[in-house]
């Protein structure tokens, strides 16, 4: 992609009532739009981002046997009456609306009971389980306060997960395995060290949910650690939490987290509420063992932009990075030499932002570290005399000098 053909400009400066650091950056980058608070648009740098994400947790899901689909957004009433959660002083954050003919709809803020509800038309018998589903669906929540930027949407994508078993133990072995499997997405994000599975509260038929935590200041949560350990409570259950573990509240540390994904077990609760049965090998009516995974891919985002960062910019990983690399021209020779190279790397598969614009050398340096392009190729008359290019890391700013051929091997 060539920078001239970018609809985006950065800014200086972020928009005076934008107090979180995730959209600061992420605006002045052009990789969002802030229609209003707690909604934003993906710009084509940002789609990049989010896509990668996407992409990551869709193999890894994908690794455990669960199948994609799309839910509606648009939600029938009836089906959330049956759990009592169309009402407004059990859920809060509901976006209702109505259709011409006056029924009400709602806006979707999960999907729980719409895919219960749906496979009842699916499951009949203990050959059609179990079934494992996923999605990336725009959630839409009216929350009461929106101040952290992209971490806490109106309008947000998360990967939502719901799993269906015969036997309790059948869900718990698939449990353990989303467990693995949202450590290994973590681990591709980069934030891997810094995210706990996290004792919450809110389990049926086990004491506990899981909560993936990850250490952030800019987190809405707290959470408390045994490092040495590898313990992490949510302090919602910090009390229930110290007594079941055998652990004393002197031994952990308080840190600010956000909540990156969590994960849920419903134990027969929903099958029965909802009506939703299989018949057994012995053309018996049994209930079924429900658990629901979610993960906030726009979150994950915002959070990775808030602890990967300094007063540069953004501090992408090559994993999610919109782009490999960032191509500087300088001068005239450089210029030819650089479309050249542009089209060598890309051509080779590499993901090549190029800076073809005539510009100050400074103002394209300036915005190679804004937007957080893991590497900075500058091409300029002197270098191409010399038969070199330089490179650029943005996390650590070292540079070096190297041939075309050397490059590729970098870059691949
Ligand atoms: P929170 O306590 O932060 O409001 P939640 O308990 O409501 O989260 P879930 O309903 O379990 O979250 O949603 C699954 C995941 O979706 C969360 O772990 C989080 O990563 C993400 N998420 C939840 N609410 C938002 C939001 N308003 N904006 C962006 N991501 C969100
Ligand atoms: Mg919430």
């Amino acid at each position: 992609m060539r920078v001239s053909r970018l609809f985006t400009k950065t800014l200086k400066q972020a928009p005076a009532d934008e107090v979180s650091r995730n959209a600061q950056l992420l605006i002045r980058a052009g990789y969002v739009y802030k229609e209003m608070a707690g909604a934003y648009a993906y710009l084509p740098l940002g789609i990049r981002v989010v896509e990668k994400i996407k992409q990551i947790v869709r193999e890894e899901m994908n690794a455990i046997g669960s199948n994609e689909l799309i839910m509606t957004t648009l939600q029938r009433r009836e089906v959330w009456e049956k759990t009592h959660r169309w009402d407004e002083s059990t859920v809060d954050i509901w976006f209702k609306t109505h259709l011409q003919d006056k029924t009400e709809v709602g806006l979707a803020w999960s999907h729980e009971e719409p895919i219960v509800e749906m496979l009842k038309h699916y499951v009949q018998s203990y050959k059609d389980l179990p079934i494992s589903l996923y999605q990336f669906q725009t959630k839409m929540r009216n929350e009461l306060r929106a101040k952290s930027g992209i971490m806490r949407g109106r309008e947000f994508i998360m990967k939502d997960m719901y799993s269906f078993h015969t036997t309790k133990e059948d869900l718990d072995t698939y449990y353990e395995q989303v467990i693995e499997a949202y450590k290994r997405v973590y681990e591709r994000l980069g934030v891997g060290d810094d995210t706990y599975v996290t004792f919450a509260s809110g389990g049926a038929f086990t004491k506990f949910s899981h909560e993936f935590q990850t250490i952030t200041d800019a987190g809405e949560d707290v959470i408390y650690l045994h490092r040495e350990k590898n313990i992490a409570v949510n302090e919602e259950v910090i009390d229930d939490a110290v007594k079941e573990l055998g652990i004393s509240r002197d031994e952990l540390e308080k840190v600010k987290t956000a909540e990156s994904g969590n994960i849920f077990n419903f134990g027969t609760q929903k099958t029965d509420e909802m009506g939703l049965y299989y018949t057994d090998k012995d053309g018996k009516r049994q209930s079924l063992w429900i658990g629901s995974y979610g993960i906030g891919v726009t979150r994950m985002m915002g959070v990775i932009a808030e602890k990967m960062s300094d007063d540069k910019g953004l501090v992408w990983p090559v994993n999610i990075a919109p782009y490999t690399a960032y191509l500087v021209s300088i001068g005239e020779n450089g210029a030819k030499a650089a479309d050249e190279l542009y089209d060598k790397l890309t051509s080779e598969g590499i993901e090549v932002l190029y800076d073809d614009r005539d510009e100050r050398p400074g103002a394209k340096f300036a915005d190679a570290e804004l937007l957080g392009i893991p590497y900075r190729v500058t091409v300029s008359d002197r270098l191409v005399e010399a038969g070199q290019v330089e490179l650029q890391t943005r996390k650590t700013g070292e540079q070096t000098t190297l041939a075309t051929d050397e490059l590729l091997a970098k870059l691949h």
